[in-house]
């Protein structure tokens, strides 16, 4: 799996910027911003640039030594911190699956044995006494023991290591960690510009995409490539049962959802909530415009502090999505919930 990645256009002046100050550079950067605007790339990237022997204006060159290191995906000074499910689903070969025994399923957590085996690397000399990067995200995949563990290589940050941690959402990570770190977000980029780079990329109905992904162009391209429509089948199905008044078959929705990873379909019920909270006031929507009809009818019914509410709801569930106690039982009370929330008021 190659590390050698280029900035997205639309994150080129901002590196450009950052990287011009590498000579008092911070130890530890959180680099954050909404879901899907390229953030991981941005590290990935930002790392290529710090481990370039030859850099072309503060950017990876992509062709000396380092960079074909990088390429091959083995420089011995970069190191990603990630969930071992996430690693899996990059691609990386897990060194620690245990090829016998029980299987277990790969951790969604960064585990805090991922940190504590960073004791070694630090005390190694770096490749001609270079930087030596440490990638971790997302930050939210560590529990409050990581985190800690975090926290105090931070206190004493090893000689020559740049930290980049990626989050979301900073304000859900443990205070004092985000304290060692410098703040470094990331805008999300103009619709212009996002579209031009989903169709270079191949993506028909760009705008469509688009909107379905808050403006979020990796997120759009992410669904696009996901076989569905901008407007996911079951979604359609549920806010049209609900706008004809038909009961919904929640139980059989559930089963089809707890097949999708859960901040898939959250993200999706969040936004049609927006949506239904933009028509309840008589503004267009923005998410699904292929549903207005229906979620216009559904909004004239509903109250407006109940779509409100529920939309909040959902929020706070999107931050603990990836460890649902119950799967089942999150999913079938998450739509309940939602169905209720869309009942005529009174
Ligand atoms: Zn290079």
């Amino acid at each position: 799996m190659s590390d050698l990645l280029p900035f997205l256009p639309w994150q080129q002046d901002i590196a450009e910027t950052w990287l011009g100050q590498r000579d008092r550079f911070a130890h530890a950067w959180l680099i954050h911003g909404l879901a899907g605007i390229g953030k991981r790339q941005f590290a990935l990237a930002a790392a290529a640039s710090l481990l370039c022997e030859s850099p072309q204006g503060g950017m990876a060159c992509m062709h000396c030594a380092a960079c074909q290191w990088l390429s091959s995906g083995n420089h011995p000074d970069l190191r990603r911190i990630r969930p071992d499910a996430l690693a899996a689903e990059e691609g990386a070969a897990t060194a620690e699956q245990d090829t016998e025994g029980p299987k277990k399923a790969p951790s969604r957590d960064i585990r805090v044995e991922q940190l504590r085996t960073l004791g070694n690397w630090f005390n190694t000399a770096t490749h001609r006494g270079g930087w030596r990067v440490a990638l971790l995200y997302p930050a939210r995949a560590m529990n409050v023991v990581t985190a800690n563990a975090l926290l105090k290589v931070l206190e004493e940050p090893p000689a020559h290591t740049v930290f980049l941690l990626v989050a979301d959402a900073p304000d859900l990570l443990l205070p004092t960690l985000v304290s060692r770190c410098r703040r470094l977000p990331l805008p999300v980029p103009g619709a212009e510009q996002s579209l031009q780079w989903l169709e270079s990329e191949g993506i028909a109905n760009a705008d469509q995409w688009l909107a379905a992904a808050g403006g979020a162009p990796l997120l759009a391209r992410q669904l696009a490539q996901s076989g569905s429509g901008p407007c996911p089948d079951w979604l359609a199905g549920f806010i049209s049962g609900l706008a004809d008044g038909r009961g919904q078959e929640i139980g059989a929705l559930a089963d089809e959802l707890e097949k999708v990873a859960p901040e898939i379909w959250i993200d999706a019920l969040q936004r049609i909530f927006v949506d239904l909270s933009l028509a309840s006031v008589g503004t267009p929507v923005r998410y699904f415009p292929a549903l207005a009809r229906h979620t216009q009818r559904v909004a004239a019914q509903a109250s407006a502090a109940q779509l409100s509410e529920m939309g909040k709801w959902l929020a706070q569930q999107r931050a603990v999505a990836n460890h649902p106690l119950n799967a089942k039982l999150f999913t079938h009370s998450a739509l309940q919930r939602s169905a209720l929330a869309c009942l005529p008021a009174g």
